[in-house]
C-alpha cells in the first residue's frame, strides 16, 4: 500500500487511484523565459521518480507537465531579445530538453502541453465561471470572485481575514475585492494577445493549469504536484477555478517538494544565488545530480553545495566499483566447496522488502537509497570470498540484477559498469605523445625527423600548427 503526504489533508493518506491500476498526475512546469535552475530540477527529478516507482509497481501512469509560454516574464524577455514570444518559448523549451536529457527524465508517454495552445480551453472555463457568478468582467479584465468560494484557503490553510491583512491594494486594478485574482488580462499595447468574449487579451497564469489538467486528465485526477512555493496562491487558485467551473474534486492528492539551500542560504532571486542546471552539469554528471537530489527527502530542505556533490560522486563510484567487482566474480567457475550464498539470499529478501517499505511510505527516496547501500555492503561481503558454489554465483547475479534494476529503472541513475577506456582518448594520447617526440627532435635540430612526423600526420588527416609555446593539432 502506497501512502502519500497530502498537503490538502495535512496527513499521510493511503493512495487510492481514481481508476484501478492507473495513476494520473499533473505537475506545474517551468515558465520558459530562461534556462532552468536547480530549483526546477528538484521537482522534475522527484516527480519523474514517483512516476517510475508507480510504473515499477505495475501502474499505468498518465503524466502531464505544462510549459508556461505566456506571462509577464516571457513578454519582457521577448522585448529584451527582440524576438517573438514563440521564439523565446522555442529557444528555452529546446534548452529545457537539452538539459533534462542529462538527468534522465523519462519522456516516453509524457504529455507536455503549452499554455498558448490551450487558450480556447481557458476561455471556456472563464466563461463558465462568469455564468455561475464566480467571476466578473471589469474593463476588459476578468477576475475570480474569491469571496464567493467558501473553501478558498483550504489547501494553504489560510483564512480570508489573514489574507486580507497581507494584501496590497493596487488602485489601478479593476478588482471589486482585493483578494480577487485575474483570470484574463486586457491586452496592453505591443503585447501578444488573443481574441476573447471580453476583447483582446491574454490569460492569467493560474487558469492554464486548470484548463490543461482538465483537458488531459479530467475533472478529478490523482496527484497534483509542484514546489511548495506554488501552494499559495497558484494551487489555491487552481482549485477555486476548477471546482467552481467544472466541478469534480480536481486533484485527490497534493504533493509539494521543499526548497533548496545553496551553501546554507535559501536559493532566491534577491540573493542572486541561482544555480542553472546546465552550469552544474558542466562539472557533474547528471547521474550524480540525480542521486544527490533523491538522497534528500522531498519534504525536507535540500542543502546544495559542490562539496555535497563531490561526496555523491564518490558514493556513486563506490556502487559502480562494487558491481564491477561482483560481475567479475560472478563469471568464475563454480566450485563445490565455495561460498554458498545462503546469507546473501536472505539479505536480498530483507532489503527488497525494506526498499519497498521506504518507497511506499511517501516515496522516501533518502531511506530507500540507504537500504540499497546496505545491500551493496552485503554484496561486498559475499564477493570478498575467493571461490563460490553454484548457488553462490546465482545469488550474486540476482543481487547485481536487482541493484541495477532499482538504480536504472526506479531511481533513474544509470550505472557505468564497464572499465573500457574510450578509443577516442587513446587516440588523443597517442597524438600528444607523437607531438612530444617531434618537439624533442626539434630541440635537437633534427629537422628531418620533425618534418617526417609532420608530413606523416598530415597524410592521415591531422594538421599541426607550431605555436610560440606549444604545438596544437586539428583533424
Ligand atoms: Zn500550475
Amino acid at each position: 500500500m502506497i501512502k502519500i503526504f497530502n498537503t490538502f489533508t495535512g496527513s499521510l493518506d493511503e493512495f487510492i487511484p481514481v481508476k484501478d491500476n492507473e495513476v494520473s498526475m499533473y505537475v506545474c512546469g517551468p515558465t520558459v523565459y530562461n534556462y532552468i535552475h536547480i530549483g526546477n530540477a528538484r521537482p522534475a527529478i522527484f516527480f519523474d521518480t514517483v512516476r517510475r516507482y508507480f510504473e515499477y509497481c505495475g501502474y499505468k501512469v498518465k503524466y502531464v507537465q505544462n510549459f508556461t509560454d505566456v506571462d509577464d516574464k516571457m513578454i519582457k524577455r521577448s522585448n529584451e531579445e527582440k524576438i517573438t514570444l514563440k521564439e523565446v518559448a522555442d529557444k528555452y523549451i529546446a534548452a529545457y530538453f537539452e538539459d533534462t536529457k542529462k538527468i534522465n527524465l523519462k519522456e516516453d508517454g509524457m504529455i507536455r502541453p503549452k499554455a498558448t495552445e490551450n487558450i480556447d480551453e481557458m476561455i471556456d472555463i472563464i466563461s463558465k465561471l462568469i455564468e455561475k457568478n464566480y467571476a466578473y468582467e471589469s474593463n476588459g479584465d476578468v477576475y475570480f470572485r474569491v469571496g464567493q468560494y467558501e473553501d478558498y484557503g483550504k489547501l494553504s490553510k489560510k483564512n480570508i481575514d489573514e489574507l486580507l491583512n497581507g494584501v496590497r491594494i493596487d488602485l489601478n486594478e479593476q478588482k471589486k475585492d482585493p483578494l480577487d485574482f485575474a483570470l484574463w488580462k486586457k491586452a496592453k499595447e505591443d503585447e501578444p494577445s488573443w481574441d476573447s468574449p471580453w476583447g483582446k487579451g491574454r490569460p492569467g497564469w493560474h487558469i492554464e493549469c486548470s484548463a490543461m489538467s482538465n483537458k488531459y486528465l479530467g475533472k478529478t485526477f490523482d496527484i497534483h504536484g509542484g514546489g511548495e512555493d506554488l501552494i499559495f496562491p497558484h494551487h489555491e487558485n487552481e482549485i477555486a477555478q476548477s471546482k467552481c467551473s467544472i466541478g469534480g474534486n480536481f486533484a485527490n492528492f497534493w504533493m509539494h517538494n521543499r526548497y533548496i539551500n545553496i551553501n546554507g542560504e535559501k536559493m532566491s532571486k534577491s540573493l542572486g544565488n541561482f544555480k542553472l542546471l546546465r552550469d552544474i552539469l558542466t562539472h557533474f554528471d547528471g547521474n550524480i545530480l540525480r542521486l544527490f537530489v533523491l538522497g534528500a527527502h522531498y519534504r525536507k530542505i535540500m542543502e546544495f553545495s559542490d562539496k555535497e556533490l563531490d561526496q555523491t560522486k564518490i558514493s556513486l563510484e563506490r556502487i559502480e566499483n562494487s558491481l564491477i567487482n561482483a560481475i567479475e566474480k560472478s563469471k568464475l567457475q563454480a566450485s563445490s566447496s565455495g561460498y554458498n550464498g545462503c546469507d546473501l539470499e536472505e539479505e536480498l529478501k530483507i532489503f527488497k522488502t525494506k526498499f519497498k517499505e521506504a518507497m511506499d511510505e511517501d516515496f522516501n527516496t533518502a531511506q530507500a537509497i540507504g537500504v540499497m547501500f546496505e545491500l551493496i555492503r552485503a554484496l561486498n561481503r559475499a564477493t570478498s570470498n575467493e571461490s563460490f558454489d553454484e548457488n553462490g554465483l546465482t545469488v550474486i547475479k540476482s543481487v547485481i540484477n536487482y541493484i541495477k534494476e532499482i538504480f536504472e529503472e526506479v531511481l533513474g541513475v544509470n550505472l557505468k559498469l564497464t572499465k573500457e577506456v574510450e578509443s577516442d582518448s587513446i587516440a588523443n594520447n597517442l597524438i600528444e605523445l607523437i607531438l612530444e617526440l617531434r618537439q624533442d627532435a626539434r630541440a635537437n635540430k633534427d629537422w628531418t625527423t620533425s618534418d617526417k612526423i609532420r608530413d606523416g600526420l598530415e597524410k592521415i588527416g591531422i594538421k599541426i600548427k607550431d605555436g610560440k609555446d606549444k604545438t596544437t593539432w586539428t583533424m
